[in-house]
């Protein structure tokens, strides 16, 4: 039996559903119930019902899975499959910023533990981030944690006063004005889409900037046949497999260690042992489900 017939055998048993991150490895995206970006799967997190989720992302995303569906098992295959950027601040770092700007509402990008959630006002993913801020009915704004996300924000959201926090995506930084020079040069036909976690002398020379899932829509509706993707590489994989006509070329060093950490066995491992189930402290649980809930509540 191979591993797909595998899977499918489990998640019967398990009455589960496998929702699954644009940035996961080629074998995991084509078992996904479900493929897409934070927003979309935040979404079908909180429509789904079934009584397991396995998630294959990164941890905050099994954690929003969780903080979605108290009632649910939600197993995340590897725990240490973590993002860096959401790391990179944490519930008494925010305290105190907010300490510093006391009449800034908090955004905080679903790239955040659930303690960091349960201190912001509402939530964003990259495919929204822009529409929250501008249904902010105050002046003033804590941005958490992506500073290319806000700077991204700031060029549509002039109104208001933003404050920024020094966090990065290590992957979408390290993509270099000369990595994606050197790929127009080798295709001087490829439009140049880029995912807003990318520095702004990138965002610059993009023909079109969006989340991973505006990439997919925008690549199905493009009469182009060449792209080059400023984002995670495996994107190209659920791209190319869409659009078989069409060439996508993602710069080199676009590659996220994090995502990769899940494998096939680990994903049979979860669902054959239950394997990791994520808890969350129930206070902290119901605080950081608020902003979600906002968050969801604008997107509809
Ligand atoms: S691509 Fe960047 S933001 Fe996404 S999980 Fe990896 S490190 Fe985090």
């Amino acid at each position: 039996m191979d591993y797909k017939q595998k899977i499918a055998g489990l998640k019967k048993d398990l009455n589960a559903v496998l929702l699954v991150h644009n940035y996961q490895r080629p074998e995991i995206q084509d078992v996904a119930d479900y493929l897409g970006d934070s927003l979309g799967l935040s979404i079908e997190a909180s429509k789904t019902d079934k009584e397991t989720i396995v998630f294959c992302g990164v941890n905050f995303m099994a954690e929003t899975a969780a903080i979605l569906n108290p009632d649910k098992l939600v197993l995340h295959p590897e725990p240490d499959a973590k993002c860096p950027m959401a790391e990179m601040i944490d519930a008494a770092g925010l305290r105190k910023y907010k300490s510093e700007h006391p009449d800034a509402k908090v955004v905080a990008y679903v790239n955040t533990t659930a303690d960091v959630k349960a201190e912001a006002d509402v939530c964003c993913t990259s495919a929204n981030a822009v529409k929250v801020c501008q249904n902010i009915e105050d002046k003033e704004i804590i941005f958490v944690p992506d500073t290319n996300l806000g700077l991204y924000v700031m060029r549509f959201v002039k109104d208001k006063k933003i404050h920024l926090w020094p966090g990065y995506c290590h992957t979408h930084r390290d993509i270099s004005k000369g990595e994606i020079e050197e790929l127009l040069g080798l295709h001087p036909k490829a439009e140049v889409l880029a995912h807003p976690e990318c520095v702004p002398e990138i965002i610059d020379m993009a023909d079109f900037v969006g989340s991973t899932e505006g990439i997919v829509r925008y690549v199905r509706n493009s009469s182009k046949h060449e792209f080059i993707v400023a984002t995670e590489k495996e994107m190209c994989y659920r791209l190319k497999k869409e659009n078989p006509n069409k060439e996508f070329y993602p710069p080199a060093s676009a590659l996220c260690p994090n995502m990769k950490k899940i494998t096939v066995e680990k994903v049979l491992q979860a669902m054959e042992r239950k394997i990791y189930p994520v808890k969350i402290d129930e206070r902290i649980r119901e605080r950081a489900y608020e902003p979600i809930k906002r968050m969801l509540e604008f997107t509809k």
